[in-house]
């Protein structure tokens, strides 16, 4: 091949694909197919929630071993021998608490940092608390990465809330014990509403929701469910 031949052939292959057509997200289809069939297929219907799961690239929150599964209709590993939710209950709890431009946002067991982000999608501010310090800094620096200045995290027990930043509109504990903290009680703002998994965290859950009325707690039991233990700081 004459140099200059060579050397264009070269600089064809070397240069980032990219740049000759506009790069997709490829699981776009896969998170689409996801929120149809597993999600608006079982009753859930809040445009923003929908809007939030369409949008977050739940691929990127699992391990990259779990990357091909990441959409589908279960629950994944995370490592320390914790989970991420399965897609639906995400999007259950979401639902549940009435997301909304101009809320802020608790949540007690980071993980991943997946619930976190589908709530920052729509609301103000989320702050969220991750008892395993590993997890913890690897959720702080995905969602760094992925843009989401709106979630404010931290390392710690998030049984005693977290009062600095508090009344919060909505509260979200993805951890099971067999009783709603008071301290997130007293955190939860007058119209505020909160969502948590309660039973014996060795069998069954059911999501419980709290709202708050005039200083007034009312309470609903809804679906069984089952997440890994709220665990406590000696
Ligand atoms: N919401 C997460 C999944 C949560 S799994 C996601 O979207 O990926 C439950 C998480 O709660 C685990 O990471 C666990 O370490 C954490 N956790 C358990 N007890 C906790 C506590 N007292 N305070 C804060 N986090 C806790």
């Amino acid at each position: 091949m004459v140099p200059i031949m060579k050397l264009l052939f070269i600089i064809l292959l070397t240069v980032p694909r990219g740049i000759f057509y506009q790069q997709k997200d490829p699981y776009e289809s896969a998170r689409e197919r996801m929120v149809s069939s597993q999600i608006v297929a079982r009753g859930i219907s809040d445009q923003e929630t929908l809007r939030a799961m369409r949008k977050v690239p739940r691929h990127l929150f699992v391990p990259v071993s779990y990357a091909e599964e990441a959409y589908s209709d279960r629950p994944l590993p995370i490592g320390y021998n914790q989970t991420i939710s399965q897609p639906v209950v995400v999007a259950y709890m979401t639902e549940l608490v009435k997301p909304a431009k101009g809320k802020n946002a608790l949540e007690i067991g980071t993980g991943s940092g997946y619930q976190a982000a589908v709530l920052a999608e729509i609301v103000d501010t989320v702050y969220t608390i991750e008892i395993v310090p590993e997890l913890a800094k690897e959720a702080a620096a995905r969602l760094k990465i992925l843009g989401y200045d709106n979630v404010v995290t931290k390392y710690g027990d998030g049984y005693k809330g977290w009062p600095e930043h508090g009344p919060f509109d909505i509260i979200i504990v993805t951890a099971a014990a067999d009783h709603i903290p008071q301290p997130l009680k007293d955190q939860l703002a007058d119209g505020g509403r909160l969502v948590m998994p309660v039973g014996n965290p060795a069998t069954v859950q059911y999501l419980i929701l709290l709202t708050k009325k005039k200083g007034k707690i009312t309470e609903q039991q809804l679906e069984p469910v089952w997440f890994v233990p709220l665990k406590r700081l000696k």
